[in-house]
């Protein structure tokens, strides 16, 4: 085996570049390179087919919808989120002066805890902004219940969420609005990209008027909108990637199951289970590390991952919470956090990505079995 193949926690779903080279020849005849062009449109169409919706507006990344999905509701005042996610998610209430209001997460599902929703509603709040970490559904039927009750929008973050269906419903529905992001490292990418998913015609028509400055007509202003189209090439990809997602998110598959099976038996370790009813995506796997029972601690279990070549990520440690621009809220308080704070300490994603090799799976388990032999 080779032991010093550096193994990272993704690797992007790439076509071949044959592959695409007759859509780059395509995109010089037509000579239309962005603006709502040919592949713009034809993606745009594909993904509301793939992902079961009806409205979908294509961007540049997948934190520009999330700001504008803000804009487009009106947003303002304060909303409640999740610490446990990437930073963009509270960035970008910051950047639309929205103060966010962090509320603690269920162990089970890493998901925001409906439970403690009520007690942090003000007469400021106006929005609710969950994550469905590590694609795993949010309790949508309960957080809707509480937005229903309080006259409040709900805004997902479906970043990891790409493709994932409850009940052969596409999980995109949920909510007022729901965002993708197809960065490089996500199940599905255009190198950089997003999307907004939207329930009705009139509200598409607004973000894609916000996602162009605004535009309306060659001399109609509507918004004060910003730039966040996608371009040509990126969407062209994005046609021919698409075709490629199923076989991908079947591979992850295998790859989860080998890791479920490898690691079942090893004390102090546990991870996310399947839930009936649910397409899951396989987009991270991540484990939670007691290290009483292990051995080892997380960050003991990381670095010796690491010194083996083996780039696991602590996704999402340190929690947003702590960073500098937040750390001073009230809700930022670690011990109003406890649930949120103790799983961002115990996590490590392992490497998942379709064409992950079964012997670097391997390898990877039997570095991770390591902490056993401390035990006993
Ligand atoms: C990746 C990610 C984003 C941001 O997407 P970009 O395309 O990198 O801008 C937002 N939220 C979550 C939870 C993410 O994982």
């Amino acid at each position: 085996m080779d032991q010093a193949k550096i193994i990272t926690v993704t690797s992007p779903l790439l076509p071949s570049l044959e592959d695409f080279i007759p859509y780059l020849q395509d995109i010089w005849e037509r000579k239309w390179l962005t603006n709502n062009g040919h592949y713009h449109q034809e993606l745009e169409k594909t993904l509301c087919e793939y992902l079961k919706v009806s409205y979908i507006s294509l961007f540049t990344n997948g934190t520009l919808p999330l700001i504008t999905a803000l804009q487009a509701l009106r947003i303002t005042g304060e909303v409640i989120t999740t610490p446990y996610s990437f930073v963009a998610t509270t960035h970008s209430l910051w950047w639309n002066g929205i103060k966010p209001v962090f509320v603690d997460i269920e162990p089970t599902t890493c998901n925001i805890d409906p439970t403690k929703i009520e007690a942090v509603i003000t007469p400021k709040t106006t929005a609710i902004m969950p994550v469905h970490v590590y694609g795993y559904p949010c309790d949508i039927k309960s957080i809707q219940e509480i937005a229903d009750k309080y006259g409040l929008k709900v805004i997902y973050d479906a970043a990891h969420a790409f493709g994932v269906t409850v009940n052969g419903k596409s999980i995109l529905e949920a909510g007022d609005m729901s965002t993708l992001s197809f960065h490089a490292t996500k199940v599905y990418n255009t190198f950089e990209g997003g999307a907004l998913v939207c329930h009705d015609e009139q509200t598409k028509k607004r973000i894609d008027y916000l996602k162009n400055f605004g535009f309306a007509g060659e001399t109609t202003v509507v918004a004060p909108g910003i730039n966040a189209k996608m371009d040509e090439i990126r969407a062209a990809y994005g046609v021919l990637t698409l075709k490629m997602v199923d076989d991908a998110i079947e591979a992850r598959r295998k790859i989860a199951l080998r890791y479920k099976d490898a690691l079942k038996d090893v004390p102090g370790f546990t991870y996310l289970e399947d839930i009936p009813g649910i397409r899951h995506n396989y987009s991270y796997f991540p484990i939670f590390v007691d290290s009483e029972q292990y051995g080892m601690t997380r960050d003991e279990l990381y670095f010796k991952m690491k010194e083996n070549n083996i780039l696991g990520r602590r996704y999402f440690y340190p929690l947003i919470s702590t960073f500098s621009t937040y750390r001073g809220l009230e809700s930022a308080k670690p011990e109003n956090l406890p649930v949120a704070t103790k799983i961002a300490d115990s996590v490590i994603c392992l490497p998942i990505y379709a064409d992950l090799k079964t012997e670097d799976v391997e390898r990877i388990v039997e570095i991770i079995k390591i902490g056993l032999c401390k035990v006993k």
